[in-house]
């Protein structure tokens, strides 16, 4: 019988990985088997449409009890494939690594290394990023956004070669909301943190997963799950507009007297630029309050986060 608090458990979401994924396992195979600890290899097919559904289950046959594969029915999001993965997960130590060797896999040791020395949550800081500048800049906003609202814990949020114990993982998966960002929502429940600087490689096969609207869709969930000040915020701007329209209302009756008629005619195109403003900014406030009630509809319905197709691999 395995003991499982000691185990470490590698959780990989994949979305159509397949020129990366037979290098991925093997590495993860060698780096785990110098750990000289039980461990498994979890990895979860994020509704993949190429070959990387087969490659998975060839694996988990290939290494059964080592390698297990989670297959959900479609493309659910990174973080929700990876939260798949934790409640697949027995390990004692869980570390999350990405599918396209941007991560090097060489890293779980040092990761599990820092969990023995007592830390509960492992993150780590890329050196030297290899990203396209248009993929660096969302990150850039996100580190920042998080850094301001939940106070400097940690400084790379994106990445997500990350060590969390059993506790912390427990803790959530106990959390139902679907728009999780898991790094984030880790530091909610961590003790003792800890940063570590870890190589960071190009992505040689295949794009980027996440498109535009995937990445915008990312920062709206992280931004939303973890604080509701925008909506706040949403008041004091309305209030300091407001203000700004009755003092300029004020002024232009206060001209109009003084000046005549013939004046407040040009000014016509004045108020229309002040009202520009106002409808954007309204809009974007609506736009706001959109993205949380979506959220709150998505967890309201109360369906299932993901649903798991099958699991292929486990031992018995
Ligand atoms: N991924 C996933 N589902 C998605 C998008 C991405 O499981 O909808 C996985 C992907 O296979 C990879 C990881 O999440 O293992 C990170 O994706 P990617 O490398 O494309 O993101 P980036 O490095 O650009 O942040
Ligand atoms: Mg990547």
């Amino acid at each position: 019988m395995i003991n499982e608090t000691n185990m470490v458990s590698v959780v990989i979401p994949v979305f159509n990985e397949q020129g990366n994924l037979d290098e991925l396992i093997r590495r993860c195979l060698t780096t785990c088997d110098t750990l000289e600890l039980p461990y498994e290899l979890i990895l979860i097919d994020d509704g993949s449409r190429d070959r990387s559904v087969e490659m998975i289950t060839a694996a988990a046959e290939a290494h059964r009890g080592k390698v297990i594969g989670v297959l959900l029915n479609r493309n659910y999001g990174q973080h929700a494939a990876v939260m798949a993965g934790f409640a697949q997960a027995r390990g004692g130590f869980v570390v999350t690594l990405d599918a396209d060797l941007q991560n090097p896999p060489e890293e779980i040791i040092h990761i599990v290394a820092k969990m023995q020395e007592g830390y509960d949550v492992v993150g780590t800081v890329r050196q030297n990023r290899q990203d396209s500048f248009l993929r660096r800049m969302p990150s850039k906003i996100v580190n920042w956004i998080v850094q301001k609202s939940t106070g400097v814990l940690m400084h790379d949020y994106g990445c997500m070669l990350r060590g969390y114990t059993r506790e912390i993982v427990q803790a959530m998966l106990q959390c139902p909301e679907r728009s999780t960002f898991i790094p984030v929502l880790a530091n909610a429940f961590a003790h003792k943190v800890i940063e570590i600087p870890v190589g960071h490689s190009e992505r040689l096969i295949g794009d980027s997963k996440y498109s535009f609207w995937k990445l915008i869709n990312l920062q709206f969930d992280l931004l939303t799950s973890i604080t509701t000040f925008p909506l706040r915020l949403l008041s004091v701007i309305g209030g300091v507009i407001s203000a700004f329209g009755i003092g300029l209302g004020l002024l232009i009756l206060i001209l109009r007297v003084v000046w005549g008629s013939e004046w407040a005619a040009q000014g016509v195109f004045t108020l229309f630029a002040i009202l520009f403003v106002l409808i954007g900014a309204q809009f974007i406030g609506l736009g706001l309050l959109g993205e949380y009630i979506g959220r709150i509809y998505q967890d309201v319905r109360d369906r299932p986060r993901y649903f798991v197709r099958s699991v292929v691999g486990l031992d018995s």
